[in-house]
C-alpha cells in the first residue's frame, strides 16, 4: 500500500496562531492543499492524517465538534473525487497530560499499526508543516517533508532546528508532485 501521513492544520487546511479551529465554519481548506490530495488520490496513495487537537482537553470545543469538521471535511473531499483518506487520527490531550498520542510521539501511529497492520515507516513520508511533525515523522522513521503553508513560514526558521526535514516544499501540491514522480 502507497501509503501518505499528513498533518491537517497548516497542510491541507488553515493554521490558526495562538488558536484552533474549534468548528466547521472556521475550518477553511488551503488550495494548494487540496490540489496536492488530488495528486496523491489520482497516484493511488492512501493518506492517513495525524493531528493534535488539544482544544478539545482545554475544553475550547467539543469531540463531536471534532469529529463534525472531519466529517464534512471528508465529505467536501468526496464532491472533489478526492477519497484516499483511510482514517483521520487526534490527539485530544493537552501537553501537561503528558499522553502517548501526542505529537512528536508515536502514540497515534501505533493505534494505525493496530487498525491497518504492520508499516514499514521507511516507505512512507510525513508531511506537515511545523517542527513537531518533523519530530514525529523521525521518531517512526519516516521520509520527512515540511511544507510552508501553516505554522513555519520560511526555510530561515529552520536554521535552527535540532531536527530537519529531509524536504521542504512551499505547500502539499509541490510535494506531492515531487513524490509522484519520485516513486
Ligand atoms: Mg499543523
Ligand atoms: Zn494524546
Amino acid at each position: 500500500m502507497k501509503l501518505i501521513f499528513l498533518d491537517r492544520d497548516g497542510v491541507i487546511s488553515i493554521f490558526t496562531p495562538d488558536d484552533y479551529i474549534k468548528k466547521w465554519e472556521e475550518f477553511k481548506f488551503i488550495p494548494k492543499g487540496i490540489d496536492g490530495l488530488k495528486i496523491l488520490n489520482d497516484a493511488g496513495y492512501k493518506v492517513i492524517i495525524i493531528s493534535n487537537q488539544a482544544g478539545v482537553n482545554k475544553g475550547l470545543f467539543t469531540i463531536n465538534d471534532l469529529n463534525e469538521i472531519t466529517q464534512k471535511m471528508l465529505e467536501e473531499l468526496k464532491k472533489k473525487n478526492i477519497n484516499n483518506i483511510l482514517k483521520v487520527y487526534y490527539c485530544i490531550h493537552t501537553k501537561e497530560e503528558n499522553c502517548e498520542c501526542r505529537k512528536p510521539k508515536t502514540g497515534l501511529f501505533k493505534k494505525v499499526e493496530e487498525d491497518f497492520g504492520k508499516i514499514d515507516f521507511s516507505k512512507t513520508y510525513f508531511i506537515g508543516d511545523s517542527d513537531i511533525d518533523i519530530i514525529a515523522g523521525e521518531n517512526i522513521g519516516a521520509k520527512t517533508i515540511l511544507v510552508l503553508t501553516g505554522k513555519t513560514k520560511s526555510k530561515k526558521e529552520i536554521e535552527k532546528w535540532e531536527i530537519k526535514p529531509d524536504y521542504i516544499f512551499k505547500n502539499l501540491k509541490e510535494a506531492a508532485e515531487f513524490i509522484v514522480k519520485k516513486e
